[in-house]
C-alpha cells in the first residue's frame, strides 16, 4: 500500500502499488463496476494468506471496485467505505503506508453500453467508486442522473465537469428509494445501474423490472453488501 487519500470522514482512497501489481492489469473503459477481490491480513496475527488459486472463498475475500489504474505509475486505487462492522472496513480505517493487502482479479469485465439516451445511477457509498467511473467515462452528450443513498453532498463527485443531476437522498429505506426512482422519467433508451445494500437493491430491481417494465438488459442492479451478513454476497 503506497498512500491514503482522505475523501470524506467515511471514505478513504487507498492507493496500491509494488512489484506484484501486474502492469497489464485489465482496466477497460465503461467497465465501471469491475471489481477485484481483496484479502486483508489476519486481524490478530497480521499474516496475509491468499486463498488457493481458483478458489473463490467468499468468507476470506471481499469485492471492491477498481476505481483507477495508472499503468505508468503502477498504481491501483480502491475507495473504501470506513466502518467497524467487518475486517475490510476496519483494515481501511486503520492502515498506513506500507501496509499489505492481497488483490485478486478482476475476474471478467462487464462493459456497460455507452450509447443509451440517459443513465440513472443509484447507489450508497459502496457504489460511489463505480458511479465516479461512469461520470468520467460515459459519452459527454449522455444525460446522467445520480441518486446517492447517503448523506451529502459529502464531496464533489469526480466526473470531469460533466453536467450531471446528482441528488443525495441519505440512507433512506427502500420505499423512499423506489419513490425517488419512480419520479425519474424512464424510456426505451434508458439504462439503470444500482448498487448498495442487498434488500434495498432487490426492491429497486423489482420496481424497475415489474412496475416500470424495463428490459433485463437495461437494468444492472446488484446488492454490494447485506445487512447483518459477512463476506462476499452472491446476489
Ligand atoms: C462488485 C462489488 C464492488 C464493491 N465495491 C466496493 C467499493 O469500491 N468500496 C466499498 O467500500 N465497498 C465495496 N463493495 C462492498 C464491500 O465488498 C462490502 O461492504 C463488504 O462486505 C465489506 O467487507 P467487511 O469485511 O468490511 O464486512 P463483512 O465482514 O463482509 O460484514 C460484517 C458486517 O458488516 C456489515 N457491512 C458490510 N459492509 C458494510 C457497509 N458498507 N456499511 C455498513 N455495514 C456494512 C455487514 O452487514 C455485516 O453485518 C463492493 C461489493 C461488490 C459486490
Amino acid at each position: 500500500m503506497l498512500r491514503v487519500e482522505e475523501l470524506t470522514p467515511t471514505m478513504r482512497r487507498i492507493v496500491l502499488g509494488g512489484p506484484e501489481l501486474e502492469a497489464d492489469f485489465p482496466f477497460l473503459p465503461l467497465a465501471a463496476a469491475d471489481s477485484v477481490r481483496i484479502v486483508v491480513p489476519d486481524e490478530e496475527t497480521g499474516e496475509l494468506t491468499l486463498p488457493a488459486p481458483g478458489r473463490r472463498d467468499a468468507m476470506s475475500t471481499r469485492e471492491y471496485t477498481a476505481r483507477r489504474f495508472d499503468a505508468g505509475a503502477g498504481e491501483l486505487a480502491i475507495d473504501f467505505v470506513l466502518h467497524a462492522h467487518g475486517p475490510a472496513g476496519r483494515w481501511a480505517s486503520t492502515v498506513r503506508a506500507g501496509g499489505l493487502l492481497g488483490v485478486i482479479g478482476p475476474r471478467g469485465s462487464q462493459v456497460f453500453p455507452g450509447d443509451c439516451d440517459d443513465y440513472l445511477l443509484v447507489a450508497d457509498e459502496t457504489g460511489l467508486p463505480a458511479i465516479e467511473r461512469f461520470l468520467e467515462e460515459l459519452p459527454a452528450e449522455a444525460v446522467v442522473r445520480v441518486l446517492v443513498l447517503a448523506d451529502g453532498p459529502a464531496r464533489e463527485l469526480g466526473g470531469g465537469g460533466r453536467d450531471a443531476d446528482i441528488r443525495w437522498l441519505g440512507a433512506v429505506p427502500v420505499e423512499a428509494v423506489v419513490e425517488a426512482v419512480a419520479a425519474v422519467p424512464i424510456g426505451p433508451g434508458s439504462f439503470v445501474w444500482g448498487a448498495g445494500e442487498a434488500g434495498v437493491m432487490r426492491g429497486l430491481r423489482t420496481h424497475l423490472r415489474q412496475d416500470r417494465t424495463m428490459d433485463a438488459e437495461r437494468v444492472s442492479v446488484r446488492g454490494y453488501w447485506r445487512e447483518g451478513a459477512a463476506g462476499t454476497i452472491e446476489d
